[in-house]
């Protein structure tokens, strides 16, 4: 993979794109390349696999819309393109885009293909065909599967908003779609995050990739790391809360050495009206998969974990992490704290230690080759209350078993008398339930929906399981 270089264009008529594109460019007003746009179009236009990954409203789809647009042969009336996008609206805007580019060539049809819509309709569009089709994943693989789509011809995969995709649990359906295209073709992956997940898809869906990143702010990740004298174990949970009052972030994990103590710590910080969970071993599986997905998907605010437990625990940003108590190895207090200040973003770590403790203090000096100095805990702020969480989690009793899809889930949850697209979180399938975000202030609408109609032509029962 390669960064991008600093020459890079910085207007379009620079770029070797046909004439009308490059008129109807400046018809449209766009002078000068954004950031990403400027990285990633000479790669694009050259026909190259491109992972682009830079922030919403950078102008990514500018970017994938020409390099569609400059390839398509709008005399082959065949499906060259196809973009995947993780909603309807998201949908309908890259299409509206994809549109306003497309004004340079004559009869250019773009069609779009999202759940939450009717069948028969999209089964009439397609019969007349189209140049570049545009949708959700699980509407998609519904086409195909019952062979209303022909894939056969797409020179273009575009992948928008990866990482949204993967979140909403799209990434069986989406290496089903996959499987279906040509083999030689160019995919252009767009994502505003890069975890795991999306470096997995990536290494399966690409070939070669040029990999052009913008992040605005510095990509070395920062950890302010603060050590507060606590005089003995008792205090530390009212320690704990002033810490988090003063601290006031959107998610935070606090560490502990046993089961005893992350109870007791998650009970201090909910009884203080924090959404906390808990997270330790003894748990059952299916416990445990919640406490990690209510965290994951914006539910809860705080979750207080062992290190084996917190293990499951794969999200990307972390903005802090507190250790209960310092732990007895400094190896581990180091990885504890990496859990945060990720992908470029600022982080804090934040660590109790008493008295008893100062020798193991003094072995993480050595091991961070600095000298660590002991500040007080701040004091409670004045009519501090915590947040509620953005998002609520509705379980459903259906998953992988029941066929159940996040397309399926989604379509149920929109539509007629639903919620919007946008205000669904990540959605997490598990064999036999799955767990769907949606934003707290239309969590019972969405409830609601849900119970009125079915999903993949079944009632599932459902509830809401915020914290
Ligand atoms: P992203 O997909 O990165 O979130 P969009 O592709 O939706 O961003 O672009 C955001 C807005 O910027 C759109 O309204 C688009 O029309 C506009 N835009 C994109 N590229 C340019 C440009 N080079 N000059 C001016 N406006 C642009
Ligand atoms: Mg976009």
């Amino acid at each position: 993979m390669t960064k991008p270089d600093t020459d890079h264009p910085r207007d379009f008529q620079s770029l070797p794109l046909q004439q009308p594109l490059l008129k109807n460019l400046q018809d449209l007003g766009y002078e000068r390349l954004t950031e990403i746009q400027a990285a990633a179009l000479p790669a694009i236009v050259a026909g190259k696999d491109v992972i682009g990954q830079a922030k919403t409203g950078s102008g990514k789809t500018v970017a994938f819309g020409l390099g569609v647009l400059h390839k398509l042969q709008a005399e082959r009336f065949r499906v060259q393109a196809l973009v995947l996008c993780p909603t309807r609206e998201l949908a309908d805007q890259v299409a509206r885009e994809l549109r306003k580019l497309a004004r340079a060539i004559h009869n250019i049809k773009i069609l779009t293909l999202c759940g939450g819509m009717p069948f028969g309709p999209q089964i009439g569009s397609l019969k007349h065909g189209a140049h570049i089709v545009v949708g959700t994943p699980g509407r998609i693989e519904d086409h195909l599967r019952k062979g209303n789509l022909d894939l056969g011809d797409v020179q273009t995969l575009v992948l928008d908003e990866a990482d949204r995709m993967l979140d909403m649990g799209f990434q069986a359906v989406l290496d089903q779609i996959v499987a279906q295209l040509p083999p030689q073709r160019q995919t252009l992956l767009f994502s505003a995050t890069y975890p795991k997940t999306i470096d997995a898809l990536a290494t399966r869906v690409l070939r070669d990739p040029v990999k052009v990143e913008v992040t605005t702010a510095h990509t070395e990740s920062t950890i302010e790391q603060n050590f507060y004298r606590v005089e003995n174990n008792e205090q530390r949970p009212a320690a704990l809360h002033q810490l988090l009052a003063s601290n006031d972030v959107s998610a935070a994990v606090v560490f502990c050495n046993t089961k005893k103590e992350t109870d007791e710590a998650a009970r201090a910080l909910k009884s203080a009206g924090f959404a906390a969970l808990a997270l330790h071993g003894d748990m059952e599986q299916k416990d445990r998969d919640r406490t990690l997905a209510l965290f994951a998907n914006g539910s809860a605010a705080i979750l207080v974990a062992t290190d084996v437990a917190a293990r499951g625990l794969d999200i990307e940003e972390l903005p802090m992490v507190v250790n209960y108590h310092l732990s007895r190895d400094p190896e581990v207090h180091v990885h504890r704290v990496g859990r945060t200040g990720r992908a470029g973003q600022k982080g804090v770590a934040l660590t109790l230690v008493s008295k008893k403790e100062i020798y193991k203090l003094e072995r993480l000096e050595e091991l961070m080759q600095q000298p660590i100095t002991l500040q007080e805990i701040p004091p409670l702020p004045r009519g501090f209350a915590p947040a509620r969480p953005l998002m609520s989690t509705l379980q459903i009793d259906g998953g992988k078993k029941q066929k159940v899809r996040a397309g399926d889930i989604v379509g149920a949850l929109t539509g007629e008398g639903g919620i919007d697209g946008a205000q669904i979180g990540k959605i997490q399938l598990f064999d036999f339930s799955t767990f769907v975000a949606v934003e707290r202030t239309v969590a019972k609408k969405a409830l609601n929906k849900l119970a009125s109609g079915k999903i993949k032509g079944r009632k599932f029962r459902a509830r809401i399981v915020g914290v």
